[in-house]
């Protein structure tokens, strides 16, 4: 349990509160008491990540970033959500592996990394499926480099190249630079992108970006840098169209709209120019009812579980 000594004088992620969080809270909302909102099986990830059998989620509660159009939001910002042990967590993982899971599907880990590593540790032995570590790219490199040895695949976004977008939308105007350092510890760590016989993804990076309205050029900007970064085979692209307006984006004109075809088509083409192999999400998929049910209560989720 030495992990959680981490968060006597947290800096996990970017912001560095440097607080006890066996005393208070950060930034991210969250003390020291592990929390989460739902887990099971879950079959909207990438095809790479679902499979048919699904990915392992559990979400956890409390977020360092705060996105104003979060489709989570209940769980990063209103508390919904319970609390569970490391032991708790550690069955959790050997349930969804047991349940025929592809992967341990961590969602938005980063302010509960020393628990998440007692939580392995416990398992180590018994685990056969990978770990994803599935986050909104707002990371530290010094926290990516604990996951080493623990985390087969990571999963992070890459909002926003530009740093008054991400600090008007998600209070981090120190968003790209930090995203942008944490990835390239990810690929070192996680290597090429590897998969089964099924084409299910075993170990590498796949880096999400979802298109919001209003902010094509940006999302151009980033496929660039991307594309001058990462040579084609390190990496795996997910392009997604899903943005559905929340509404805490009410006071957000240019949020209170989807993403156009226009929009995210010329995001398509600039993916494409670099020959990045990956997932390109339908314009269908923007819908609010790929929205996962949060739980407050601990039993009421484990009975909605599969
Ligand atoms: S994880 Fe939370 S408490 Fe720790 S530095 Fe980040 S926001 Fe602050």
């Amino acid at each position: 349990m030495d992990h959680l000594r981490l968060l006597k004088q947290c800096r996990l992620c970017p912001r560095q509160c440097g607080i006890d969080r066996t005393k208070t809270k950060g930034f991210c909302g969250e003390g020291d008491s592990l929390r989460i909102a739902r887990w099971g099986r879950h079959y909207w990830e990438e095809p790479c990540i679902s499979g048919k059998e699904g990915s392992g989620t559990v979400f956890f509660c409390g977020c360092s970033l705060k996105c104003v159009f979060c489709q989570n939001y209940e769980i990063s910002q209103q508390n919904t959500g319970y609390e569970i042990s490391v032991q708790e967590l550690a069955d959790i993982f050997l349930s969804l592996q047991q349940k025929g899971a592809n992967n341990i599907n961590l969602v938005n880990p980063t302010h509960f990394v020393p628990q998440i590593l007692c939580a392995l540790d416990i398992v180590k032995d018994n685990l056969t499926i990978p770990v994803v570590y599935n986050c909104g790219g707002y990371e530290r490199a010094e926290t990516i480099r604990l996951l080493e040895g623990y985390v087969d695949i990571f999963l992070p976004d890459l909002k926003y190249f530009d740093s008054e977008l991400s600090l008007k939308y998600s209070k981090a105007k120190d968003y790209f630079d930090n995203a942008i350092t944490a990835i390239k510890e990810m690929v070192k760590i996680a290597g090429k992108p590897e998969f089964d016989d099924r084409g299910i993804l075993q170990k590498g990076v796949i880096i999400r970006h979802l298109v919001l309205p209003g902010s094509r050029k940006d999302s151009i900007q980033l496929m660039d840098i991307i594309g001058e970064t990462f040579s084609k085979d390190k990496i795996l692209i997910s392009l997604m169209s899903q943005f559905t307006p929340t509404k805490n984006c009410n006071n957000i004109k240019e949020l209170s709209r989807r993403t156009t075809t226009f929009e995210y088509n010329s995001v398509i083409k600039a993916v494409e120019k670099y020959g990045f192999e990956g997932y390109i999400q339908q314009k269908s998929s923007a819908d609010d009812v790929y929205i996962p049910q949060f739980f407050n209560d601990k039993k009421v989720t484990f009975f909605h579980n599969d």
